[in-house]
């Protein structure tokens, strides 16, 4: 029955000049979301702005599009529309109350139709359709009612060369179309946070790459594996996500040799976040992301986070898990499907080294100490592990 879909976004702060960029990205996204699904779809944007998703073919899958939809960043809502070719009064007459029929199954509620001209040529008023309409739903569902101030349902209906009559707005994501906002590196992991951190960015219209330190052979390819299957989950919403792999073995057992074994895992994370702020530098990225929270582990005191975010010198660190709890951060994950991958139980490089009790509370000068140990070897270990920088790009399907 419903052979286009409204898309609503928000405007604030989209004026001017960026509004085209706005919606341009947003279109892009659009068009991303829908490759996968069965159906041939345009997506279109009329003289006000307005942009819909007009299907093309005869048949379609209706909830993969509304499940396509949900995966873009920046749309508000969406409205399935009814097209109607025969505009006069007698086919609109019959045509609403098909559309009710079929998209109401209780018909008991108040209602509204609200009728846009676009052509002025009609040769009723919006108002005197509005009362045709009106009246031949509740001839045909007499346990409708009229309520013009405040309807459960507003019926619009939209005279143009065709009609187009909607009422049903389905909730969208919100947030902005990736692609406005620059781009950042994500530190992801196998875990539970990073991937969300990546989703609460990539929300804000920023591009996600992405970095994934591993350590084989203490590290398996199974828990690689995981770590390109996460990626492609954020990709549903983030776009195409180009994923870094770096080999951190003979690094991790360079500190592990030398350095004090409770300093191992905070020494770890300095030198996780100095590669993933040189690749950052090299891939045109405006900041580092980590799916750290407060206070979650020992490796997240306040202090920790001052520590490892000391070892980057050039852009900010973006935390946006900053202020969740663990619970909050568990749901998030069920919502955007990321949770039943993280949990998973591949090992992870961050745990096969650690410490028995590892510092809470590490002074970044006595780090830098220990990190000199390291002075002999590390540049040639940090060029080794750069150079052998495995790409995969995922989304791209
Ligand atoms: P996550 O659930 O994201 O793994 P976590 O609670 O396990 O987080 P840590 O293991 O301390 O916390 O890691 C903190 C952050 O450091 C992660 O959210 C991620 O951004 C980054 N990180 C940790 N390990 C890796 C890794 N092997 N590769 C890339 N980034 C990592
Ligand atoms: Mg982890």
């Amino acid at each position: 029955m419903f052979r286009s879909f409204l898309i609503k976004y928000g405007e604030i702060g989209v004026k001017g000049k960026n509004r085209y960029v706005f919606e341009d990205a947003l279109m892009k996204q659009i068009k991303y979301a829908l490759r996968k699904v069965d159906g041939e779809f345009a997506v279109t944007k009329d003289k006000g702005g307005r942009i819909f998703v007009e299907v093309k073919s005869v048949e379609f899958d209706y909830d993969a599009v509304i499940n396509a939809l949900q995966h873009v960043f920046g749309i508000i809502a969406f409205c399935p529309v009814v097209h109607v070719e025969d505009i006069s009064i007698e086919n609109l007459r019959a045509e609403i109350v098909k559309y009710v029929d079929e998209v109401f199954e209780d018909k008991n509620f108040s209602f509204k139709i609200n009728t846009r001209r676009a052509h002025k040529s009609y040769p009723m008023t919006s108002m005197e359709v509005d009362a045709s309409l009106g009246e031949a739903v509740l001839m045909a569902y007499p346990e409708t009612r009229v309520d013009v101030h405040a309807p459960e349902v507003d019926i619009r209906v939209e005279i143009r060369d065709i009609v187009h009559i909607y009422s049903k707005e389905i909730p969208g994501t919100g947030g902005m179309p990736v692609g406005t906002n620059g781009k950042t590196m994500l530190l992801l992991s196998g875990g539970i946070d990073s991937p969300v951190a990546g989703y609460m960015t990539a929300k804000r219209g920023v591009i996600i790459d992405a970095v994934y330190f591993h350590a084989p052979p203490y590290t398996s390819d199974r828990a690689k594996q995981k770590v390109i299957d996460l990626a492609k989950q954020v990709a549903e919403y983030a776009g195409p996500v180009y994923l870094h792999i770096i080999n951190f073995t003979d690094i991790q057992l360079a500190i592990y040799e030398k350095c004090p074994h409770d300093e191992l895992t905070i020494i770890m994370r300095r030198y996780m976040m100095r590669i993933a702020e040189h690749l950052a530098k090299e891939n045109d990225c405006l900041g580092l992301v980590t799916g750290e929270s407060i206070g979650q582990v020992a490796s997240q005191t306040l202090q920790s986070l001052y520590v490892t975010d000391a070892a980057v010198r050039s852009m900010p660190v973006y935390r946006p898990l900053v202020g969740m709890d663990k619970q909050e951060i568990i749901d998030l994950s069920e919502k955007i499907g990321t949770y039943e991958t993280s949990i998973l139980p591949y090992e992870d490089c961050c745990t096969i080294f650690v410490a028995k009790h590892p510092v809470t509370k590490p002074k970044l000068s006595i780090i830098e100490r220990s990190e000199r140990k390291l002075d002999d070897v590390i540049d040639g270990l940090l060029e080794e592990a750069l150079a052998a920088d495995e790409l995969v790009i995922v989304g791209k399907d």
